[in-house]
């Protein structure tokens, strides 16, 4: 697989992670498979059942369209193999009459970011880095964290000094990365980040090519637990982006493999607050970026490395982009819960996207829909805990003072 630039075309070295004519960013050749090459889908999709981590993960076991890296040297806590669960309540909280979640908040550190970090770390393992570095809103760093543990590489994280979740940075610091918080918010932090000098530290932020190849292996885990039937929508949240691109990237190599006869069009959905790609979407215009602001801070990024990237892949599944309200945000969170599925804010803006979507007639009621949750409930357990506590209209309020016999009876009644 050859390393080119995303923008400009012109072939990268091995060890760049920026462009060295125009600064764009790096990606991997969309995957063809040689002459002769077994790829049959049923038998990758088999490997889960081997006793081999390396089959065992939803990533790995797809290692043949992943960048070439040996097997000694591969860092995985068998990430990627995430449920797909059924959405009831959720689909009648949008209007669906059917609607399922593929759960990536189910991975090892309870986001999705697990699936490009095994990538990325074991290709640091290969490169022989001894330190690697991200940016992070506090799920990357989690991520890095764990991974670069367990390669026995330093990882260092840069984070926002404030409105981070304490659980992603009590998190990082469990795994033992070095945390630096800074004044100023993501974006500053990944300026920083990409001035950095790749060959003396791995940059594992999602402009890494190699972050964008394991994530794409969602679209692969996901399609084989539906017997490879492709859905018409499939609904994410957006931050970076770099999910966005990776996604659709793996759904267009499914496509030319024969593995599916079409594309599943991508709605990417953003917190109004931080919805610069929305605005560039709606207005036909180029990304300005903007400063961010959202309770979902997951997806607080006002300058998206990626949106170069995503709006191809937008472009090519016939997609869409639009914004949500924190408000709208935090009662889909609560829908979700109920559906007995934890989530974290970020990835409930992809139930209060769909509502719209429903709402307004882009998506109809009887539409095949898979919702890409991104991260786990217990990722920002203030946040859920703060909405019960609030008037919203789906807040479950901690009863006190109450004989628990009287809410039996009155549970135990017809309704
Ligand atoms: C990182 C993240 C996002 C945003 O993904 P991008 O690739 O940056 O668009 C959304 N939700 C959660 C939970 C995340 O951790
Ligand atoms: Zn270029």
């Amino acid at each position: 697989m050859n390393l080119v630039c995303s923008e400009c075309g012109r072939p990268a070295a091995d060890d760049a992670m920026f462009c060295a004519s125009c600064e764009g960013l790096l990606a991997f050749e969309t995957f063809a498979a040689a002459p002769g090459a077994d790829l049959d889908r049923d038998r990758i999709a088999a490997r889960r059942n081997s006793g081999d981590p390396r089959d065992r993960s939803g990533v790995w076991r797809y290692r043949e369209l992943l960048p070439a890296i040996p097997l000694e040297a591969i860092v995985t806590l068998r990430e990627g193999d995430v449920p797909l669960y059924g959405a009831p309540l959720a689909a009648e909280y949008a209007g669906m009459r059917r609607l399922a979640y593929l759960h990536l908040g189910m991975n090892p550190t309870a986001s999705f970011k697990d699936a490009g970090m095994t990538v990325a770390i074991s290709r640091a393992r290969v490169t022989g880095a001894s330190v690697a570095i991200c940016a992070s809103t506090g799920n990357t760093s989690a991520s890095l964290a764990a991974y670069a543990a367990r390669a026995r590489i330093a990882a260092v994280v840069l984070v926002p000094a404030t409105g981070i979740s304490a659980s992603k940075v009590a998190q990082t610091l469990d795994y033992g990365a070095t945390v630096i918080a800074i004044e100023g918010d993501f974006d500053a932090a990944l300026r920083t980040v990409r001035a950095m000098d790749p060959q003396r530290v791995a940059i594992v932020n999602s402009v890494n090519p190699y972050r964008i190849e394991g994530q794409k292996t969602a679209a692969f885990v996901l399609l084989e637990q539906r017997r490879w039937r492709v859905p018409d929508w499939i609904v994410l949240p957006g931050g970076n982006l770099g999910n966005t691109s990776a996604l659709g990237k793996g759904f267009r190599e499914a496509l030319a493999l024969g593995w599916i006869d079409r594309l599943p069009r991508l709605a990417v959905v953003q917190a109004s607050g931080a919805a610069p790609f929305s605005k560039a979407f709606r207005e036909k215009t180029d990304l300005v970026p903007v400063h961010a602001e959202t309770s979902a801070t997951a997806i607080k990024i006002g300058a998206p490395a990626s949106w170069k990237k995503a709006r191809a892949e937008v472009a090519a599944s016939l997609g869409t982009v639009l914004d949500v309200s924190d408000d709208e945000i935090a009662d889909a969170r609560a829908i979700i819960g109920r559906d007995g599925i934890g989530s974290e804010p970020a990835s409930a803006a992809t139930l209060a996207g769909l509502r719209r979507l429903v709402a307004e007639g882009t998506i109809s009621s009887g539409d095949d829909v898979v919702l890409i949750l991104t991260g786990h409930v217990l990722k920002d357990g203030a946040y859920a805990a703060a909405y019960h506590e609030s008037a919203a209209p789906f807040a479950n309020r901690i009863l006190r003072g109450v004989d628990p016999a009287e809410v039996i009876d009155r549970l135990n009644a017809p309704a």
